[in-house]
């Protein structure tokens, strides 16, 4: 098998085919073998597991994954990387590569009809442009155990943030409702080429099988999520009444009284259960 983590090997591989990095669909690739055997391992990938790998660009974590798992789809959107990608993964039969936007696939239907008997995760080096669009549907298409991505540092730590700490966010609360999430490693710029700017890291994500909270109505619930961080330096009962315009002043503060939280309560330092104790008071106003 090729190394195409190895410099030596990457830039005449590159050259022979006429490639150039396309900034626009996010392309650094991997320059240190390490990562992707890390990421491999550390996703947990056997011959029972059936991987959705995002953006295989020229193979490096495709070659490890394919070693490991019993079926690897790598969807990759730039059609210029056939010619390499049928060079570097020769010989690897458990690989298949589909063309085409991940944004723009059912990712829940694929699952079923490429995995049947198999338990499935995503795994992939994302696309920084599109990280957050990518994982949202990944969550959201519910057919995960586990989703193992390589992503900026500081999305990493949104990711995993918890209550009150500055990278606490909507976006925390998302990925923390739908999985567990856990920092692996980090990895620097000079791990890749181009260089990026920023150092990145890999996380994992354990997706709950069982929510622990009950939650009356999920998209009551996100947008209290929302109107609580739009207006994050405000108190939360300003947030509420401008997300929720039907509640107005008083009865959004009434809400916020109703779950026993003070008066000047602010989102940031809420979590899961205690949003959910929110959104669930303002279903039940409504009834
Ligand atoms: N996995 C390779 C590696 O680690 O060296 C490449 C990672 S590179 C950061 C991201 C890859 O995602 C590129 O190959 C890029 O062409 C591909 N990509 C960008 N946008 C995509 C999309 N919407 N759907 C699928 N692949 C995409």
């Amino acid at each position: 098998m090729i190394d195409v983590t190895d410099i030596q090997v990457m830039k005449p591989l590159l050259a022979q085919h006429g490639f150039h990095f396309s900034k626009a669909k996010g392309q650094n690739f991997l320059t240190a073998r390490w990562v992707p055997e890390r990421i491999a391992r550390e996703a947990g990938v056997d011959r029972q597991t059936g991987v959705l790998e995002i953006g295989p660009g020229i193979g490096p974590l495709t070659q490890q994954l394919g070693l490991l798992a019993g079926k690897v789809c790598a969807v990759e959107l730039d059609r210029r990387l056939q010619p390499i990608l049928e060079q570097t993964l020769a010989g690897l039969d458990q690989v298949e590569v589909l063309w085409g936007d991940v944004l723009k696939m059912d990712v829940a239907a694929l699952v079923g009809e490429k995995f049947q008997g198999l338990r499935p995760v995503a795994c992939a080096n994302l696309p920084y442009y599109i990280t957050t669009p990518i994982l949202t549907a990944l969550l959201e298409a519910g057919c995960f155990q586990s989703v193992t991505v390589m992503v900026q540092k500081e999305v990493a730590q949104r990711i995993a943030a918890a209550p009150g700490t500055a990278e606490y966010g909507a976006f925390s609360v998302f990925c923390q409702y739908h999985a567990e999430p856990k920092r692996l490693f980090d990895v620097p710029p000079g791990c890749f080429l181009p260089q990026p700017k920023v150092t990145s890291a890999v996380v994992c994500l354990q997706v709950r099988q069982d929510r622990p909270w009950q939650i009356l109505d999920e998209q009551v619930f996100f947008r209290a999520v929302r109107a609580a961080f739009a207006m994050r330096r405000k108190k939360l009962s300003n947030g509420l009444a401008a997300g929720f315009p039907e509640l107005g002043k008083t009865g959004a503060a009434q809400v916020l009284e109703n779950c026993g939280f003070p008066e000047n309560v602010r989102g940031e330092t809420l979590g899961i259960e205690e949003f959910a104790q929110i959104a669930n008071e303002i279903v039940r106003r409504k009834r």
